[in-house]
């Protein structure tokens, strides 16, 4: 005898049929059969079971808009823009430097188009593809040559691995760095088939230190710009032109590795000092390797400038070719370094100068500003106002200093605070653009110093689902 589940399961048509109806076509016509197939064929196996416990009859129309649903939600980009507002402008999570319009234009340009990437336009024979940003570069640093790769990481390892390959580099313990994402300088040196030889100790390094290291072996000195972390107290290091000098009395290059490596006068906009490539150069340095994505502002990309003999043996290192850049990131670096051309403009055309230099006062009157939207979109279950904060410039720059900035903050009363503070920033990171802030004091902090798009934010607001989250305060 068949239950009347049974029956009801019995009843759903094949999946043959299912495709045939209309609704189906239209499916269909929107994803492609196979990717209709596949989700109806999911929701098929998950409604047999629901039948089966229960005496439902199939709903055909109910059935086709779970599918549209599923496909929809399947078809979203797993990339997706989300709000910055952690209050880290360089937030390597969230992609890090944000790019000009002009960097997105020439990239889309690159990618719709033909271009001439290793094509010298005037001999009508192969070219170089780094000759497209190295005279901008040139100029920004005082380089005698140039050269781009994907990343500083790749930067370091290439010029490690092309001056020193089964030789000795002394590098003082309080600069063996470790940055976010596994970047270990001793790691690196390894993977580069150089021999790491430490010197001085974590808080005091002497130029004797560098001296008594030296060996036959020796290949070159390395400075590594502490990015991410400072020694404080009773400390030493070796400036950089005394290291050059000993290097060069000895005919050894002077590698530094800046991490950050800004382009133009920090100063200059209101914010702390960050080492630029030049002033490295000037003081001695034979190479300076630095980051496209940090505070220079660009694309992800490796720089190497310095003297020109040396990058021309990097450019023959066949792990070069391996470590190329694509036409995308160099139309966009070109795009940034054209920006840098002009001082003046550089901080309103240049998103992350932009973001750093904001005032205080004005970032606090766009949170007054936004403080009635927020507070209605959380009713009653947690209360919204604005806050001091500080930012944070992030991806290894100026680690110790911060830059007062204004804030939204959102917290819900009761005895779980903290844990209702992490419900509230899951429910903000579920909206359709995710909003990404920060637990600190019980409270979900939204630091507004990145906050663009200011309507599209407002418009998020009315998604705000705090009921699902379980955000229920117990007053
Ligand atoms: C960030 C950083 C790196 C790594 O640079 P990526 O561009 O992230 O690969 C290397 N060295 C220093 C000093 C850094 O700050």
């Amino acid at each position: 005898m068949l239950n009347p589940a049974a029956s009801a399961r019995r009843a759903i048509p094949s999946l043959d049929r299912l495709l045939k109806l209309d609704a189906a076509a239209d499916l269909v016509a929107r994803y492609g059969r196979p990717l209709v197939t596949d989700a109806a064929r999911a929701e098929l196996a998950g409604l047999r079971a629901a039948l089966a416990r229960s005496d439902a009859a199939f709903d055909e129309g109910g059935f086709m808009r779970a599918c549209a649903a599923r496909l929809a939600r399947e078809a979203q980009p797993s990339l997706k823009p989300v709000f910055n507002l952690t209050g880290t402008v360089l937030h390597t999570n969230l992609g890090r430097a944000l790019m000009p319009q002009e960097a997105a234009q020439a990239v889309a340009r690159a990618m719709t188009r033909p271009v001439n990437l290793e094509f010298d336009l005037d001999g009508g024979d192969r070219g170089e593809r780094d000759r497209h940003v190295e005279r901008r570069l040139l100029r920004l640093t005082g380089a005698e040559a140039a050269l781009v790769v994907n990343n500083n990481a790749a930067a370091v390892y290439l010029a490690l691995n092309t001056l020193a390959l089964r030789k000795e580099v002394p590098v003082s313990r309080g600069e063996l760095i470790e940055i976010g994402g596994a970047f270990r300088l001793p790691d690196i040196m390894a993977r580069a088939g150089v021999k790491l030889v430490e010197v001085g100790t974590t808080n005091r390094t002497h130029l004797k230190d560098y001296e008594g290291a030296l060996s036959p072996r020796t290949a070159a000195l390395m400075k590594v710009h502490t990015s991410n972390y400072a020694i404080q107290g009773f400390t030493a290091a070796v400036p950089e032109d005394r290291l050059a000098a000993l290097a060069h009395r000895h005919r050894l290059p002077l590698l530094t590795d800046l991490g950050s490596g800004m382009l133009a006068n920090l100063e200059d906009y209101g914010l702390p000092h960050e080492p630029t490539p030049r002033e490295a150069l000037a003081a001695g340095a034979d190479l300076v390797t630095f980051s496209g994505d940090k505070l220079l502002g660009g694309p992800q990309a490796g720089l190497i400038v310095g003297r020109a003999e040396l990058i021309e043996r990097i450019r023959k290192n066949p792990m070069k070719r391996a470590l190329r850049v694509d036409k995308m990131t160099l139309a966009a670096l070109e795009a940034v370094l054209e920006i840098y051309a002009d001082p003046d403009r550089l901080a309103r055309r240049l998103p992350t100068l932009k973001h750093l230099a904001r005032a205080p006062d004005e970032i606090e009157a766009q949170a007054q500003r936004l403080l009635p939207a927020v507070r209605s979109a959380v009713r009653d279950r947690a209360q919204a106002e604005v806050v001091e904060v500080k930012s944070q410039i992030g991806s290894g720059s100026l680690p110790v200093d911060l830059l007062a900035s204004h804030g939204i903050a959102v917290a819900a009363p009761g005895k779980r605070r903290n844990a209702l503070a992490a419900r509230i920033a899951a429910a903000f990171r579920a909206l359709p653009v995710p909003v990404i802030g920060r637990v600190s004091d019980s409270a979900f902090i939204m630091d507004l110093r990145c906050l663009e798009h200011e309507e599209e934010f407002v418009e998020q607001l009315r998604h705000l689902d705090l009921e699902t989250k379980g955000v229920i305060g117990d007053e």
